[in-house]
């Protein structure tokens, strides 16, 4: 006897400058940038979550958009955090305290958010890319959120999202969670796993939208990464919004996640990099250790650029004869006499 297979979910039809854009019937998102932050809540609820608070810079657009949503004044009665980076919790402190709402976030992640501890340096040498190689530059924390922050409940529920809980995927950062809802498995992934516009070989499998590992350079346990998305492939979610790039659903959504699961040595971890053979480890204090540096891709392009000038320099003085380059009083004397006349 064959099991029934549920309708595979698609994204609802939305206007091209939509925001906060629905992809379901209680869920939209907005794209702060690069990031998304997600609405959970039907349109005109009162009672609503933020999730994640994008980056910095980004709190009007992300209140307007609430706005919009949700009526004039919404406030949401909590904001889940799926992690602590920069470019998701960029506007945190200052909606936790205009809305006067709690902010809740995975025990493990608590240090980063309260002032004790900064998140592993990024890792510029992995995924090739301006965002890679830039990554060296990025906030790495410590945010301190004081008092308004607090540890996700142990029963795995979601605060103020019922029939929601949380799952504990780290890999990406030691306390970082995804929400699922099993009734429609309907996840919200954070970036254990992301949807991004890139090409990449399954892509083309999948066609449409695609599916990545987590941001690379970011990513300081690869071992536990690919076991967060194992996890999330065997949950077998029907719609899935990602902390980058548009939502996905159905079919793509399932044959994706399954492929970047099966073979995720191969499609998300980086060939070489600083996480890639050992990873950096903490505990509920932060931080314990991380590997050594290895060289930075610009560092190594600087070296390479200055050795290749000075083997140009000797060569020239060796096929010229020794003879002395002008210097430059010389050239200036010889423009000052004006052009030689033969007669
Ligand atoms: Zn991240
Ligand atoms: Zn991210």
């Amino acid at each position: 006897m064959s099991v029934p297979q549920p309708e595979s979910a698609e994204i609802p039809a939305f206007a091209e400058n939509e925001w906060p854009r629905p992809f379901a019937e209680d869920l939209a998102y907005l794209r702060t940038a690069l990031v998304n932050v997600f609405f959970a809540g039907k349109a005109g609820d009162r009672n609503w979550v933020l999730i994640d608070a994008g980056i910095p810079g980004w709190a009007d657009s992300i209140a307007d958009a609430a706005a919009r949503r949700f009526g004039e004044g919404a406030r949401p009665s909590a904001i889940i955090l799926t992690h602590g980076h920069f470019d998701h919790v960029g506007a945190v402190a200052t909606l936790a305290e205009r809305w006067d709402a709690p902010v809740f976030a995975h025990p493990l992640e608590l240090p980063y958010l309260t002032g004790r501890s900064s998140y592993p340096p990024p890792d510029p040498t992995v995924g090739g890319g301006a965002m890679a190689t830039l990554s060296w530059l990025y906030p790495r924390g410590p945010i301190d959120l004081g008092g308004r922050v607090h540890p996700l409940p142990a029963d795995g529920s979601v605060p103020g999202m019922p029939g929601w809980r949380w799952v504990h995927t780290p890999g990406h950062t030691p306390g970082h969670v995804s929400l699922f809802r099993e009734a429609d498995r309907t996840l919200v992934v954070g970036d254990a796993f992301v949807a991004t516009k890139q090409e990449s070989a399954l892509a083309v499998m999948t066609q449409r939208r695609e599916i990545h590992g987590p941001p690379m350079y970011y990513t300081s346990d690869w071992g536990a990464a690919r076991r967060s998305v194992e996890i999330l492939a065997t949950l077998e979610p029907e719609t899935a919004g990602t902390g980058h790039g548009e939502p996905l659903a159905g079919e793509s959504l399932r044959m994706g996640l399954h492929a970047l699961a099966f073979d995720f040595n191969r499609l998300a971890v980086p060939a070489h990099g600083r996480y890639v053979p050992r990873p950096a480890t903490a505990d509920s204090e932060g931080v314990i250790s991380i590997p050594p540096d290895v060289p930075h891709p610009l560092l190594r392009l600087a070296v390479g650029f200055g050795l290749g000038l000075a083997a140009g320099v000797a060569i020239h003085r060796w096929t010229s004869g020794g003879r002395p380059e002008p210097r430059p009083s010389d050239l200036a004397e010889a423009s000052r006499r004006g052009p030689r006349r033969d007669a």
